[in-house]
């Protein structure tokens, strides 16, 4: 039991992430390494508190997206090595000092990294090589191996600790083909570049929907993000996941409405018929985008649906209350493990991914362990 709600709170729950871990790693072997996703704040959630449960229940790797979010966790005292997926150059003198480990992904990135760690005096300094097979964002081509061979071969400051890369479409099923191809570049790739490193670094590629859909692709390690915070991206695996951030609220104040009177700014919702609405101290600042005005997001109070009506304020959203048990002061359910993300992300045209890592720092968190 949680206690009463008496303001907007995101109360995060870490024995769900641990049950979450446990349950992504029992997909995969005994030998495969969980390497868990903290970036954006742990998917909108508290980064530290979530990296020091991952470190405690086993987690062999944290990943982030920038420098600054390594950072972050490294001066919270976290230990684990940490990835860094997407570093810029002018960050590289950071990332050596608090020892993240950086994505190499394109030519010019490997060769500043060395030029930084050559003159940082660093042996063997460890480096992930991101190699792109599909989705054409950041990595090296195929075609690349024996440049970042010759390129490595060339100094003693850097060791390959991984080689990996991303699935473009490991949820999608109407997608698989593209998928296994996806597999088989990656295993060509590394099977042309492992004899030329003559050492074999830890290989990965699977993300959560990669885990629960391409065994085949485990590999040495797996990558999960939106997995570790209850969402398997299909109503099956869901079932099996526990979200870990619930964003819960409170009725500020409760309005009645006569036939003909509009709500909210533009007076975008106008009442057709008599009816109640209530009001609830969460907005756009907070991460309740617009997307979610005009009944396309929802809230649920005292187990009932009320549509979001008008448009979503800066600081506040109204809802439609007609017909509802419920008083001013009452507690609001934007989503937990009961009422999913992803129903009210989907409803309005986005998934669960934007909705929780958009809750913004406004909102205050609350660990429950
Ligand atoms: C964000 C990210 C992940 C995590 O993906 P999920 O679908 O959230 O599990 C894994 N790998 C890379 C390279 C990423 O950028």
């Amino acid at each position: 039991m949680s206690d009463v709600v008496a303001e907007s709170v995101l109360e995060i729950n870490l024995s769900h992430l641990a049950h979450n871990f446990k349950y992504l790693k029992s997909k995969v072997g005994q030998g495969v390494k969980m390497l868990c996703v903290v970036k954006a704040n742990s998917y909108g959630s508290e980064d530290v508190a979530i990296a020091k449960k991952l470190q405690e229940i086993g987690a062999d790797y944290l990943a982030v997206a920038y420098v600054s979010e390594g950072v972050h966790l490294r001066e919270a005292g976290i230990t684990l090595p940490i990835l860094v997926l997407h570093p810029q150059p002018v960050n590289f003198e950071a990332l050596i000092r608090y020892n993240l480990e950086p994505s190499l992904y394109s030519a010019r990135i490997l060769r500043e990294f060395v030029e930084v760690a050559e003159r940082s005096n660093k042996k063997d300094y460890p480096v992930h090589i991101k190699f792109n097979t599909g989705i054409n964002r950041i990595g090296f081509w195929e075609a690349d191996v024996d440049f970042i061979h010759r390129d490595l071969s060339k100094t003693t400051s850097v060791k390959v600790v991984s080689i990996f890369s991303h699935l473009a479409a490991s949820e999608d099923h109407n997608e698989r083909e593209f998928t296994l191809q996806q597999i088989h570049t990656f295993k060509k790739i590394t099977e042309d570049l492992i004899p030329k490193l003559g050492y074999r670094p830890i290989l990965h590629q699977c993300n959560t929907s990669g885990i629960l859909n391409y065994s085949e692709a485990h590999f040495d390690m797996v990558r999960s993000g939106i997995g570790i915070y209850g969402y398997g991206n299909e109503e099956g695996f869901d079932a099996k996941l526990k979200p870990v951030a619930a964003l819960k609220s409170v009725i500020s104040q409760i309005h009645k409405l006569e036939p003909g009177e509009s709500v909210g700014y533009n007076r975008a919702f106008k009442a057709q018929d008599y009816m109640t609405s209530a009001t609830i101290p969460l907005g756009h600042a907070d991460g309740i985008t617009r997307i979610y005005g005009n009944q396309k997001g929802f809230v649920y109070i005292n187990g009932h649906r009320a549509n979001i009506i008008g448009n979503v304020c800066m600081d506040m959203i109204m809802v439609d209350i007609t017909g509802i048990d419920c008083n001013e002061g009452d507690e609001v359910i934007i989503f937990d493990h009961k009422h999913s993300a992803t129903h009210i992300a989907e409803n309005a045209g986005t998934i669960s991914y934007e909705l929780i890592t958009g809750i913004s720092p406004r909102v205050k968190r609350k660990i429950i362990d």
